[in-house]
């Protein structure tokens, strides 16, 4: 009853964390030296839904993370939050990279309490919330403990309460699973979506996994190859909550699959061709991974 009550007030409300890409182009150096690596690059992330940016490694999906972040500027073009540019980082857009950013001299507690002291709100309700959040991600036993002792699975957990505790207008996700063994991944994901079916707020969340990403997705961005856009939008109507096995036994999710697979073969052949080694490894391991065809999604077997 009180669920709903707030929820239908939510909905009344105008959403906000629209972000906006519009023809934004970014090159390193000059000149004759200049790297070229995102490229004609229009698209939006919708507020309160997620979208997901899938792309071969290297084509330059962290250089877009770090324009809307704000700490870096577009060569040209425009990179907007709710209409306005983006100029400099801003507490209303969190990112969670792969590296581990707790700090080591802090418990888990003091961590995920950061954001909040730092800005002077230790009150009542900002510590029910860090417990709220402990729970949510399932370390209330190891709130005393400091990072060095905690697995590289609860460590990233830790890191989701700490960035969530500051409530960001937008959440953005750069592979914050990436390097974890496949359990642990497994274990994060469904960490990771239980929380985000629950508050369902604006996020944009990278990846090279197709699975994670068609888990999370309500939009997925297929990225070209380097210098990157987006090659093509993909809708994710799957009806939610999801769960990972339903996803792989899902028709419409197949279908997605093979849309998404072909396109990113096609693009990572194209990054391999211009010498990229991870590129190489990307088209491998799908060419393992595609499991409801035996032959290659391009077809040819
Ligand atoms: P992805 O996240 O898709 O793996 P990145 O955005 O990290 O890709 O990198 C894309 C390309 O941009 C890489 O070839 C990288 O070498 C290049 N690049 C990234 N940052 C810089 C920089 N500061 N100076 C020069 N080149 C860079
Ligand atoms: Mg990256």
């Amino acid at each position: 009853m009180h669920a709903l009550a707030s929820g239908a007030l939510r909905a009344m409300l105008p959403m906000k964390g629209r972000i906006e890409f519009v023809d934004v182009a970014k090159s390193y150096g000059t000149g004759r030296r200049a790297r070229r690596v995102v490229e004609g690059c229009s698209f939006t992330v919708e507020p309160g839904r997620c979208t997901v940016m899938i792309g071969p490694s290297g084509v330059g999906k962290s250089t877009i993370v770090r324009l809307i972040a704000g700490f870096e500027k577009p060569t040209s073009g425009e990179v907007r939050l709710d209409s306005a540019p983006v100029r400099r980082p801003g507490p209303d857009r969190l990112v969670v990279f792969q590296e581990s950013s707790l700090f080591p001299w802090m418990t888990t507690g003091e961590n995920i309490l950061y954001g909040p002291k730092a800005r002077g709100e230790g009150d009542e309700t900002t510590l029910a919330r860090a417990e709220q959040l402990l729970e949510k991600v399932g370390l209330q036993a190891f709130r005393g403990k400091f990072p060095t002792q905690l697995s590289g699975g609860m460590q990233r957990r830790a890191e989701l309460a700490r960035a969530l505790i500051n409530d960001p207008v937008v959440m953005i996700l750069d592979e914050p699973f990436r390097g974890l063994d496949a359990m642990t991944r497994m274990l994060m994901l469904e960490y990771y979506v239980h929380l985000a079916d629950a508050a369902r707020r604006t996020s944009l969340f990278v990846t090279t996994d197709i699975d994670e990403a068609i888990l999370l997705a309500d939009e997925l961005l297929i990225m070209s190859s380097i210098p990157t856009h987006v090659r093509a939008a993909i809708a994710v109507d799957l009806p939610r909550p999801r769960r990972l096995a339903d996803i792989i036994d899902n028709e419409r999710a197949n279908d997605i699959k093979i849309e998404a697979l072909s396109l990113l073969h096609e693009e990572a052949l194209r990054s391999f061709a211009a010498g990229s080694r991870a590129a190489a490894e990307f088209v491998n391991a799908y060419a393992h991974r595609h499991r409801s065809a035996p032959t290659h999604p391009l077809g040819g077997g």
